[in-house]
């Protein structure tokens, strides 16, 4: 097995906890690597740090899967997914629809497995990970009773990592669409032609505690996709719903969605740009009761960063500026580099220029089948704030 020497000096936060070793922190690679086998990592003194893929690829070359001297084989894979699944069950998560691995939070650095009713999907975000993909495939047959899996590699990973993303059943097809509970509502999950893994798993939380603020007001779902937080809303008494996605798929799959809920009547949706058309209703007087921006990540990369932070002060400007007094503003970053500190700086600069006073009722974050670990920052990605206009 290969041997991977950390640099003395460059090793700290890994030996800290962190599982994430860049290029520049390797001293030394001893012996042959291979893409499908393990290496050992050595602290600068030669003791065990752990093991985990290489690939010298990325500039993030090595995520260490274990810090024990154990083998990852078959059954160490089986184990890990299995316990994570024993964290979702014992803590209720469990449910017909939920996240089974949150890559290194579950300490499966690479690997994410979404489960929507008979159906998981499975995504490879390491090299490592799409090699060993039969194990894993065989692990969550066997462990979570799943009919079908359908491999959904993020193109992304799959070119930084050199790898051909899957895209297609892993072996028996399974339905195009799946129907999911999501308490009090229904959703329809596009597995082979949805965003993400077909569905945002991650606000489940979020959804059910705004959906408390929404009777009888009129709603603003903006950047909606399938109208998850307009269902929600709706059914527990809103008045009306606009959702608005650039999607046009998103938009059909919204007006589906609320059919099925038995809400379609009381809502709007609107394949429009959500900067232009926030834009517009607030020149149109219109006024909301519960605004939702929940926009895609504006930037992955921290040099982007301040672009972003723009992207953001925007869109929270009209949001609040669209808010009858009194009203409830869920406001949401899912990009990693975004902290909670500066989300708030952000959101109170909006409200300053927007000339308006906001209560903080609440610090929002992903659903707990997505947990954050504290030595790994990078976990905690969803961060929001729920706010009151006073
Ligand atoms: N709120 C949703 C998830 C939203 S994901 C839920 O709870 O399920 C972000 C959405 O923003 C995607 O559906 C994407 O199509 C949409 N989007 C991206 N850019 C947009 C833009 N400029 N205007 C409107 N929608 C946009």
């Amino acid at each position: 097995m290969a041997k991977l020497i950390l640099q003395r000096g460059r090793e700290g936060r890994v030996l800290a906890g962190h599982p994430w070793i860049y290029r520049g922190q390797v001293a030394e690679i001893v012996g042959d690597w291979r893409a499908d086998e393990a290496i050992t990592v050595l602290d600068s003194d030669g003791q065990l740090v752990g093991r985990g893929f290489y690939n010298p690829r990325p500039s993030l070359c090595c995520r260490l899967l274990t810090r024990q001297d154990e083998p990852l084989d078959r059954a160490f894979f089986r184990r890990r997914i299995e316990a994570a699944l024993a964290y979702r069950r014992q803590t209720g998560l469990a449910g017909p629809a939920f996240r089974w691995v949150w890559s290194e939070a579950d300490d499966l650095a690479g690997l994410v497995v979404d489960r929507y009713g008979p159906v998981a999907v499975l995504q490879c975000l390491t090299l490592g990970m799409s090699f060993i993909r039969p194990w894993l495939l065989e692990a969550v047959k066997e462990l979570g009773g799943v009919e079908h899996t359908y491999l959904r590699d993020d193109p992304t990973a799959a070119r930084l990592e050199g790898f051909e993303p899957e895209l297609r059943w892993a072996d028996v097809p399974g339905p195009a669409e799946v129907q999911i509970t999501e308490d009090p509502c229904r959703f329809l999950v596009p597995i082979e032609r949805g965003q993400k893994t077909g569905f945002y798993l991650d606000q489940r939380e979020n959804r059910a505690r705004v959906a408390t603020y929404a009777r009888g007001r009129r709603l603003l779902d903006a950047f909606a996709y399938a109208g998850a937080f307009a269902g929600h809303a709706l059914v527990a008494g809103a008045a009306a719903a606009v959702c608005l996605d650039s999607s046009a798929e998103a938009m059909a799959l919204a007006r589906r969605t609320l059919d099925l809920n038995g809400v379609a009547a009381r809502a709007d949706c609107r394949e429009v740009n959500a900067f232009d058309e926030l834009r517009r209703l607030e020149r149109a007087g219109e006024r909301f009761g519960l605004v939702v921006l929940d926009p895609p990540p504006f930037t992955r990369r921290k040099d982007a960063l301040e672009a972003a932070a723009r992207g953001y002060k925007e869109i929270n400007l009209r949001g609040l500026r669209l808010l009858e007094p009194g009203g409830i503003l869920a406001t949401f970053t899912c990009s990693y580099h975004v902290s909670q500190a500066l989300f708030e700086d952000i959101c109170q600069a909006a409200a300053a220029d927007a000339g308006v006073s906001v209560r903080v009722l609440a610090a929002l974050t992903q659903a707990r089948d997505h947990p954050v670990l504290l030595t790994v920052p990078e976990t905690r990605y969803l961060k929001g704030l729920l706010l009151e206009r006073v």
